[in-house]
């Protein structure tokens, strides 16, 4: 282990890819977690080539192919008639093209694949994070169980709601006007959805559905947004009604109606979003994942930029001791700064286009998609190799330096 010292504030994605990556490039960290026990909501994730090939170099390769899908396209339905909109094809292709596949999967499978690559002895529970103190050549954090802890840098993975974030900026999380209802269905009860491991979505005036099978294909997962001008509950996420979620969806076509009729429970999430930060990182404190960069979820990439800061980072951050913190921290940003930003701008404008109410705006979305079914037009997503792209600068700077 090198010298440096990280305290990494949140075991989510972001957390525990950002200890894996550490420990690869032997790097000292420590992991402080606010909840009491790990676990990750009951719901699907959808990991693209760019996450996954980084998931596959820490060693995870076998642990996915065992417990996620790989599915054979992504297809976008109308939502009254069910046609076609756009087809991408997946499988062999994505593989081929982007050296990775496109895996679909139970969150708390991913959480355990990445946990299983951890001392837990590094992992400290029930350890929220009340206070972030940055001093002249260390920062320290104030525990809430009493303890406090002193390292060279802390690092918040620690979500939309971040505490380590508010040394970076003073904004808050907005409410976003779209609440989205998830549940898992055993596949048996909608074999109409299974002809073909897909992920399929459903775009429609003021709602979009999408689903696609988790657990080696044992469930499905979706996820029904439905814009909500107002979000009253104090917390934002509930219990919700499946009855309620059908009749809301009335009128939808009935692979999307049995779907959710098909489900015992659904959870309610209020969808909420952040101005991009001015900055991913200042004086011994920086930000990875949902605390840097909250994303609507509708471009299925939150996670995914999650993984790519954390193999980012580390890899800089194995660099340091040649080229400094300071060095190492500026580099993280100016690289991540603007893919992220690009993908939070593509994600908030999805959140419009995928709702539109039918009419010339509808139609031309339609044309485009059409037009634009080709994996090729992922290159520039999918085809990203953010370990290479961080050790191609971090290169460059010791050879220049
Ligand atoms: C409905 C929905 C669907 C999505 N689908 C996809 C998808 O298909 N693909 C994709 O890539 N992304 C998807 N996303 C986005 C993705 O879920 C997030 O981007 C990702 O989970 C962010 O991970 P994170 O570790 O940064 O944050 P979180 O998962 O929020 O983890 C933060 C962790 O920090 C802990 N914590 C918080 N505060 C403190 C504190 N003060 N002290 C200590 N610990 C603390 C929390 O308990 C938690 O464990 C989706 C999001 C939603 C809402």
């Amino acid at each position: 282990m090198s010298q440096m010292s990280v305290a990494i504030v949140g075991a989510g994605i972001a957390g525990l890819a950002f200890a894996a990556a550490l420990q690869r490039a032997g790097v000292d960290f420590h992991i402080y977690e606010q909840a009491p026990r790990l676990s990750e909501v009951g719901a699907g994730v959808q990991l693209a080539p760019n996450a996954a090939r980084e998931l596959h170099r820490l060693g995870l390769a076998e642990a996915l192919a065992t417990v996620a899908v790989a599915p054979q396209a992504i297809e976008i339905r109308r939502w009254d008639d069910g046609t076609s909109l756009q087809r991408t094809p997946l499988g062999a292709e994505c593989v081929a093209r982007f050296g990775a596949p496109y895996y679909t999967l139970h969150r708390a499978d991913l959480h355990s694949a990445l946990l299983s690559l951890l001392p837990l002895k590094r992992v400290h529970l029930a350890a929220r994070c009340v206070a972030v103190t940055p001093r002249a050549d260390s920062v320290r954090l104030d525990l809430s169980n009493g303890t406090t802890v002193v390292a060279d840098l802390v690092v918040g993975a620690d979500g939309i709601h971040s505490v380590v974030r508010e040394h970076l900026a003073p904004d808050r999380p907005r409410y976003s006007g779209q609440t989205i209802y998830r549940g898992l269905v055993p596949a048996e009860r909608v074999p109409h959805l299974l002809t073909e491991p897909r992920v399929q979505l459903w775009f429609g005036p003021g709602r979009h559905c999408v689903c696609y099978p988790v657990s080696a294909g044992r469930l499905v997962s979706f996820g029904a947004t439905v814009a909500e001008p107002d979000w009253r509950e104090e917390s934002w996420s509930a219990q919700g009604s499946v009855r309620e979620l059908t009749s809301s969806y009335m009128g939808w076509h009935e692979d999307v109606t049995r779907l959710i009729g098909a489900a015992e429970a659904v959870s309610r999430w209020a969808l909420h979003d952040r101005e991009s930060l001015p900055r991913l990182q200042s004086g011994r404190v920086a930000v990875i994942g949902d605390a840097a960069h909250p994303m609507l979820p509708f471009r299925a990439q939150g996670a995914n930029q999650a993984i790519e800061d954390a193999v980012s980072l580390a890899r800089f951050l194995a660099e340091a001791g040649r080229c400094g913190l300071r060095e190492a921290l500026l580099a993280y940003e100016h690289l991540r700064f603007p893919r992220t930003n690009r993908i939070q701008r593509e994600s908030r404008d999805s959140a419009r286009t995928f709702h539109l109410a039918d009419g010339d705006a509808q139609r031309q979305r339609d044309d485009g998609a059409r037009a634009s079914s080709s994996l090729g037009d992922q290159q520039w997503l999918f085809g990203y190799d953010a370990d290479q792209a961080a050790t191609n600068r971090a290169t460059l700077a010791r050879d220049i330096g």
